[in-house]
């Protein structure tokens, strides 16, 4: 790092935002040449506002667009961004993403659109006001494995559910529909379960999921706490001296931890799920191994390992229906996206694998 760069940049300040050596490690090359590393809060119309060492900076994206919607700059990106001698600013390159979440469009060629970068949480809400949607928690649950997010199912308005005994059997419910997944009862109202959410959204970035008026913007509220006034809108100088006020969607919580809640990211659809599904669906995948035919459908098929955990009430039949209609309704989806973005998908969670591994391997020769 040069010396101009190392008095500029003081890292500690971005740590709130998930700044770590992972990051600092990405950045190095960039701190060289000079330029100012800073968190993506929130992208408009070829600019972007990042939090820096330097503040919230407003920036230029135009070469952090390009035309494949998968490779443009989002909210949750860490980037590289000119110093501030330069003017107008330009974002000039963003770091390898951990993870993305990606929205399939409605357009007919189905191109995924990225929503939301480096998110380590999603937090599913779902209402305890109706009556439970497993099916919709397992649909959540698919997205937010295929991002590489690890989810976490909050059960919302829990005060609704006076009987302890009543709201056990639901948590249940929702486990059996989650495999690895906590599923946490929280009311907002009443305060319950606000501190556990709050300790497992502090270690690192989180996404809120659910449909509307599953109580996100109240659990956000809640997650922000007394910040809240002053993180809403964010004062920032343009390259000309001016004050604005703009909206973010990237929020540093004050009791650890970052969220991220943009509008479009709320209600996402799938998209080219497969591997979220199967891993929303674990306890059938690993039934499916014992089936004497490989390529067994679970429909007729003798020794099916799965239809005999159906028949001895092992497996629910409600569980193998909504499997197979995600499944089914993430081969539309694939068969219609452009193998292209796919491999690109790929190739992205393989370095992620391989960087982890890297790691791993790094870890264990520390301790030998
Ligand atoms: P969003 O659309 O997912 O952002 O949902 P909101 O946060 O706007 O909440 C929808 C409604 O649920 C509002 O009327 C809230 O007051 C209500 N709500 C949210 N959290 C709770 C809770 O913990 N308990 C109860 N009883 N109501 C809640
Ligand atoms: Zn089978």
């Amino acid at each position: 790092m040069s010396l101009s760069s190392a008095h500029r940049f003081d890292p500690s300040v971005l740590a709130p935002y998930g700044w770590d050596d992972h990051w600092a490690a990405e950045f190095a090359p960039y701190a060289e040449r000079g330029l100012v590393p800073g968190r993506v809060l929130r992208v408009d119309r070829g600019r972007c506002d990042l939090v820096t060492p330097e503040g919230t900076v407003h920036a230029d994206t135009e070469y952090v667009v390009p035309r494949d919607p998968m490779k443009v700059i989002c909210t949750g990106d860490w980037a590289a961004v000119d110093p501030d001698d330069r003017d107008p600013r330009y974002v000039q390159a963003y770091l390898p993403r951990r993870t993305a979440f990606v929205r399939s469009t409605s357009s007919k060629r189905s191109e995924g659109q990225i929503l939301a970068a480096n998110v380590d949480h999603a937090v599913i809400a779902v209402s305890l006001a109706a009556e439970l949607d497993l099916g919709r928690i397992e649909r959540f649950l698919a997205l937010a494995w295929e991002s590489g997010a690890q989810p976490v199912v909050v059960l919302t308005k829990a005060d609704l559910v006076t009987d302890p005994v009543t709201l056990s059997y639901l948590v249940r419910d929702a486990e059996t529909s989650a495999p690895g997944v906590q599923v946490l009862p929280v009311s907002a109202h009443d305060g319950d379960g606000t501190d556990v959410l709050r300790a497992v959204v502090a270690g690192g970035t989180s996404v809120l999921l659910g449909q509307s008026g599953a109580g996100k913007s109240t659990l956000a509220n809640a997650l922000l706490g007394a910040d809240l006034m002053d993180v809403q809108a964010v004062r920032d100088v343009d390259g000309k001296g001016r004050h604005t006020t703009t909206t973010r969607n990237l929020f540093a919580l004050s009791g650890g931890g970052v969220l991220i809640d943009t509008p479009g990211l709320r209600g996402v659809g799938l998209y080219d799920a497969g591997t979220g599904v199967g891993q929303v669906f674990s306890e059938i995948q690993a039934l499916a191994e014992n089936c004497r035919f490989q390529d067994c459908a679970h429909t007729v098929e003798p020794g099916c390992a799965v239809l005999a955990a159906l028949a001895d009430g092992e497996l629910h039949q409600r569980r193998l229906d909504s499997y197979r209609k995600l499944l089914r309704e993430n081969e539309r989806l694939a068969a219609r996206t452009d193998a292209r973005l796919r491999a690109e998908m790929r190739q992205m969670w393989k370095r992620r694998e391989t960087a982890g591994r890297a790691a791993l391997e790094a870890k264990r020769g520390r301790q030998r």
